[in-house]
């Protein structure tokens, strides 16, 4: 059977299709309602689709940019797109999904017809499919884009679940890359990891990122930024943040390292000399991505923490997936018993925000609340909270235990 999903803004054309598909033996269908909800989706990764059959015309990102996401992701099943549009665009569309090396089984003009579906749905895959590798930059793009100030910190705020009080925010790099447009950790972060320089990109992120942040209506915001495992083997990189945070007027106290699992592991060592240095230095300190990795409760107890960040993948569906929900449970009580801010990432619903609340989570970051923006879009934000995100009233028939 089929995972299919479908990316619709019009809740008519949306609600057809499924009905159709639902008509044609395919009940394992979902929704989404424009290209960034589906992007969540398909980012929970657990949810693998075979078929998405793709709007083009939606608010907020338009299929032509769902398109390229889908390439960078280097999507493997099916792509279909319905449209209303003439041949000029969905040709297009045609070219960059070829180029992208996606499985473009056909075009569906609206209305759907059911018959001209079913065709697509059972076409199987053609028997090459070339790539083109235009959706990875390279080492020297890299080093040219970190020196020419093309990467930009993002911001995704964190809220305190009790007040609705914006508390912090996470710093999330994007890269406005001359040939690829604005592109994703997943394009570059492993390339800068493996190439050296990770550290000269954190380290001008944080610089940005600092600067920007006295900018913002509410200077007092906290912040955390990500730490790679393949800085925690510089020399100096403590000596560097001071003097960045310095010279920004940004003070250590507020600023949190958030580092995985995985990555103190790596280097256990060199992990507990740089990050206890940070915390004596003031910073806090965050596990990342909890429940991922393969690290001891033992050896994590050895780090001087001070938040636990359970990862996003526990979060996402838990409202409905009892596994997830259990996971995220055991890892509140965790964190509240070894005295840890337990902050969970990747609250995307209402259902997932009273959950968190149910477990008593203290902190909650996600799209719920906002996904991650650019230094602009969340100063207008935060104008518009005035510090404070609206708490959701709470419907009897709402709440999940
Ligand atoms: P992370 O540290 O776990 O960051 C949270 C990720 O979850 C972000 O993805 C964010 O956009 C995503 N997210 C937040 N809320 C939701 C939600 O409700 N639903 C879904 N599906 N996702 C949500 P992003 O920005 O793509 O970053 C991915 C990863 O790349 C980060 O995961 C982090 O590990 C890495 N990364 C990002 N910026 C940096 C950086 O400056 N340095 C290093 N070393 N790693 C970075
Ligand atoms: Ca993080
Ligand atoms: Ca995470």
């Amino acid at each position: 059977m089929h995972r299919i999903l479908v990316v619709d803004d019009d809740a008519v054309s949306q609600q057809f299709l499924v009905m159709v598909l639902n008509r044609l033996g395919h009940d394992n269908v979902v929704v989404a309602n424009d290209g960034i909800d589906a992007l969540i989706q398909l980012d929970a990764g657990d949810r693998n689709f075979d078929v998405i059959c793709c709007d083009l015309d939606m608010p907020r990102m338009d299929g032509i940019e769902f398109v390229r996401h889908l390439g960078e992701r280097c999507y493997q099943g099916k792509l279909l797109i319905s449209s209303g549009f003439d041949g000029r665009v969905l040709e297009s569309v045609a070219e960059l999904a070829r180029l992208y090396d996606l499985w473009l089984a056909g075009v569906l003009p609206k209305p759907v017809n059911r018959q001209h579906l079913l065709e697509l749905i059972s076409q199987p895959p053609p028997a090459i499919r070339h790539s083109i590798n235009i959706s990875h930059p390279t080492e020297e793009e890299l080093r040219a884009g970190i020196e020419k100030g093309q990467f930009l910190p993002f911001f995704q705020p964190q809220v305190e679940m009790e007040s609705g009080k914006i508390r912090s925010v996470e710093v999330l790099a994007r890269w406005q890359h001359p040939r690829l447009g604005l592109t994703g950790p997943q394009q570059f972060i492993e390339l800068a990891e493996g190439s050296g320089l990770i550290t000269e990109l954190t380290k001008r992120l944080l610089c940005d990122a600092t600067r920007m942040m006295a900018k913002l209506p509410d200077p007092q915001l906290d912040m955390s930024i990500n730490l790679s495992m393949a800085s925690l083997g510089e020399t100096g990189l403590v000596a560097d943040f001071e003097a960045i945070l310095e010279a920004n007027r940004f003070p250590m106290s507020r600023l949190t390292i958030e580092a995985t699992e995985n990555s103190l592991m790596a280097h256990p060592i060199r992990a507990l000399e740089v990050l206890s240095r940070l915390r004596l230095k003031g910073a806090g300190l965050a596990i990342d991505d909890f429940g991922t990795g393969f690290a001891s409760m033992d050896r994590l107890s050895r780090f001087p923490f001070t938040e636990l960040k359970i990862d996003k993948g526990f979060v996402i569906d838990a409202a409905q997936n009892p596994t997830n929900a259990s996971i995220l449970r055991a890892s509140a009580e965790l964190g509240r018993q070894l005295g840890l801010k337990v902050v969970a990432e990747g609250v995307a619903s209402l259902a997932e925000w009273l959950l968190c609340r149910s477990l008593g989570v203290e902190v909650v970051q996600g799209s719920y609340i906002s996904p991650p923006v650019d230094a602009e879009s969340f100063r207008r934000w935060l104008l518009k909270h005035q510090g404070v995100f609206p708490l959701p009233a709470i419907a009897a028939d709402q709440h999940p235990i």
